[in-house]
């Protein structure tokens, strides 16, 4: 089979991922192999490529999968050949530990990421335990459903965190592939929420966006907005919206941070950080790690239902570098992915 493979660490600019032929991946009892028609292109592959996050090596990436069942391990059941399925970030993970039999997966010591711990997408077969597979709803193209598998996914555990209940208002800091997501989310399980939305000052295109996608008020991260805020989802990789965000926060009021790493640039704000204005009144902190099987299987229904309609771009699989550079320097319109060859 042709795939993409990472190597080695470097800049994505030097175009590191090489074209192969490997050998097509066969299902252990359990697994099912998938035949891949697309699969997206997301900021954590960056962070893998220039060696922020640590893969194996050499590992062919991409977690946002979508492709039909086409042959199934010994004891696979839960899928028919043909069936059309998706994975996502989460391969695996022990199944065991107190943090797997309570829901929580995405907290195992033994998770392993798609694309990271395990071969991902950037092929034309993969293989992984049928338990880690999902059905793509029918009303939802293949390319459609490839981002709903991580930013739509991440996002809906996100504002599930946030505890956000029907009436109360939801504060977005950045509006990027996630939060444009979480926004449609909000609307359409929360009717009479107000969602408040802040971005860099200037972003006027993601702040146009946001209005046309219902947003109640949209500002610069650091303005006033005219209620406080019953809770708050931060997807910047900066640390000013965290301190904003608490401040603008309700009695009570919690804050998701939806980021994988935080940048060292701006951490300086955190000084600016006082108990009375930030912290006090009962305000919780908390982050949204990885994703859980239920996350994935719940929102994929959801967003076929409301209906989410994500914007992408199609690169060929040989173009994987390219579509890379260009998220890197924020010119991909919408979400990048890469169509197989036949
Ligand atoms: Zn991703
Ligand atoms: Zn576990």
């Amino acid at each position: 089979m042709k795939a993409m493979v990472l190597k080695k660490i470097a800049p994505v600019e030097e175009e590191p991922l090489e074209l192969e032929d490997l050998s097509t991946p066969q299902p252990d009892a359990g697994q099912i192999r998938i035949k891949i028609s697309m699969c997206g292109v997301c900021h954590t592959e960056l962070d893998e490529i220039e060696g922020r996050l640590q893969p194996r090596l050499p590992i062919v990436l991409g977690h946002e999968i979508v492709g039909n069942v086409e042959s199934l391990g010994y004891g696979s059941n839960k899928f028919k050949l043909g069936d059309r399925v998706g994975i996502a970030w989460i391969n695996s993970a022990c199944g065991r530990c107190c943090f797997c039999r309570n829901g929580n997966e995405n907290l195992c010591s033994e998770f392993q990421g798609t694309g990271c711990d395990a071969n991902g997408g950037y092929a034309q077969y993969t293989v992984v335990s049928e338990d880690f597979a999902y059905p793509i709803p029918d009303k939802v193209s293949d390319s459609q459903a490839a981002p709903l598998l991580c930013a739509g996914a991440i996002g809906y555990r996100a504002l599930r965190l946030t505890n956000l209940q029907d009436g109360q208002i939801l504060g977005l800091f950045g509006f990027g592939a996630s939060a444009h997501i979480v926004i449609q989310v909000a609307k359409y399980k929360y009717p009479n929420c107000k969602v408040f939305v802040f971005t860099r000052p200037g972003q006027i295109e993601h702040q146009n966006l946001a209005k046309i996608l219902g947003a109640d008020w949209v500002g610069a991260t650091g303005e006033n907005a005219p209620e406080k805020l019953n809770c708050a989802i931060d997807f910047t990789p900066a640390w000013k919206p965290i301190v904003e965000a608490l401040r603008a926060l309700e009695k009570g009021g919690r804050l998701v941070i939806n980021a994988i790493r935080k940048e060292n640039k701006d951490k300086d704000n955190l000084l600016n950080m006082d108990y009375h204005t930030h912290l006090w009144l009962e305000k919780e902190l908390k982050t949204v790690a990885n994703i859980t099987r239920k996350d994935a299987e719940e929102f994929l229904p959801l967003a076929a239902e409301i209906p989410i309609v994500p914007e992408v771009q199609e690169f060929k699989l040989e173009q994987a570098n390219e579509a890379l550079i260009l998220l890197k320097q924020g010119k991909i319109r919408g979400a990048g992915i890469l169509k197989m060859p036949e």
